[in-house]
């Protein structure tokens, strides 16, 4: 093998100026600024040049000043660092937070990242279960009975997590709900706000959470792998508390995370993503938009009605019945959006799917749709 390594050579993305609807991507999209920063810093350990002991502490270029003041206000957290990304943060929570053998209460539609945390951290989680389609919704009280069920068993609660919104349906749980059951019983609640921080105005005192987690990849219009964690003094002190080996370095951290071109996209995409938080009533405008005229075309809106995100799950019986019948059977729409230069929809699936309109133009979105309807109205359904 390793004499026939030329193919690593040249690396072309063929999706490169295609429509791409996956809601993983939309938002980790860099801004202009960001590409060029991505350049002038690509070499590892780049942002190291000034360094005195913590990537935190760096002045130039102004990490210290961003993470130190600008984050916190931005997440409304008094501490905040930067992580690998929202696992790495709720990872770092749980393990700092929780003791040994307790029980994580989380929402029933939590990401699996959140499950494997736990299982790593060593600790067990209790689902406040979701409801039945079409809705899927989380009822805050569901919370409270969860934490009754773990304290009946004896067990004790270390956590609460609420995903917001969650990642499959693009559900928004009322979060002061949860935080006052939580607080209640003195339990720490955790925000995974992997597809709002960034995207939409949101921050740990408004949602009333403890910490508060946000994945830059995914909703900071940051090369990843990379994510923010911010916490109230109180959590802080525990989850960023230092080394006894190493007195000046952050243990739950290993010393520092982020140490290249990662964290200077987060900081040269930031002025933008502040300003499109702003404006996030519109992206919902949008997306409700888009996913009526999805309807219209036989595919159904799953979650929240009306909803309140850009990440949408839709059932399309439609689709599934032409791909019954269809050349390349269940390939074929992944197929067909393609050759119009549509992707973000995986391969093989049709009749249920997600899909996101985030920081998309109209026209494109418009696109999409014709394509939809062109697809449909042109296979013989089974
Ligand atoms: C994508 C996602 C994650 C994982 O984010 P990373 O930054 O890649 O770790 C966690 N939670 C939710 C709800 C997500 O959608």
């Amino acid at each position: 093998m390793l004499d026939n390594l030329d193919k690593f050579r040249c690396l072309k993305r063929s999706t490169t100026g295609a429509i791409n609807i996956d809601p993983l991507q939309r938002g980790g999209v860099l801004t202009p600024e960001a590409r060029e920063a991505m350049m002038e810093w690509a070499d590892g350990y780049s942002v190291c040049d000034f360094c005195t002991g913590s990537l935190e502490g760096i002045e130039n270029p102004p990490i210290k000043e961003f993470v130190h003041q600008v984050l916190p206000e931005f997440l409304e957290a008094d501490q905040v660092r930067i992580t690998h990304g929202a696992r790495e943060g709720i990872f770092a929570a749980m393990h700092a937070l929780c003791g040994a053998g307790e029980t994580v209460v989380a929402d029933g539609n939590a990401h699996y990242t959140t499950h494997l945390a736990a299982e790593l951290a060593g600790l067990k989680v209790e689902l406040v279960p979701a409801g039945e389609g079409p809705h899927y919704r989380v009822d805050p009280q569901g919370y409270q009975e969860a934490m009754e069920r773990v304290m009946g068993r004896g067990e004790r609660v270390g956590m609460a997590v609420l995903t917001y919104p969650d990642g499959n349906y693009g559900n928004l749980v009322e979060p002061k709900a949860v935080s006052e059951i939580c607080h209640d019983e003195a339990v720490p609640l955790v925000v995974n706000g992997a597809y709002s921080v960034g995207r939409m105005p949101v921050g740990a005192k408004s949602l009333g959470a403890d910490v508060i987690i946000g994945s830059g990849h995914k909703s900071m219009a940051s090369s990843g792998p990379i994510g923010v964690i911010g916490a109230t003094e109180e959590l802080g002190s525990r989850i960023f508390r230092r080394s006894k080996l190493v007195p000046n370095k952050e243990l739950e951290m290993l010393g520092c995370t982020l140490r290249g071109a990662g964290i200077m996209t987060m900081m040269a995409s930031f002025p933008a993503v502040v300003a499109r938080t702003k404006l996030w009533d519109e992206e919902v405008e949008k997306a409700r938009w888009f996913a009526g005229e999805m309807e219209k075309l036989g595919m159904d809106l799953m979650g929240d009605r009306p909803h309140g995100h850009d990440l949408m799950f839709f059932k399309s019986q439609v689709l599934y019945e032409i791909s019954k019948t269809a050349k390349k059977g269940r390939y074929f729409l992944y197929r067909e959006l393609k050759k119009r230069d549509i992707f973000g929809i995986k391969p093989g699936l049709t009749r249920q799917f997600k899909l996101s309109c985030y920081q998309l133009p109209r026209e494109d979105l418009k696109a999409v749709i014709s394509a939809f309807e062109e697809i449909i109205s042109s296979h013989p359904k089974a």
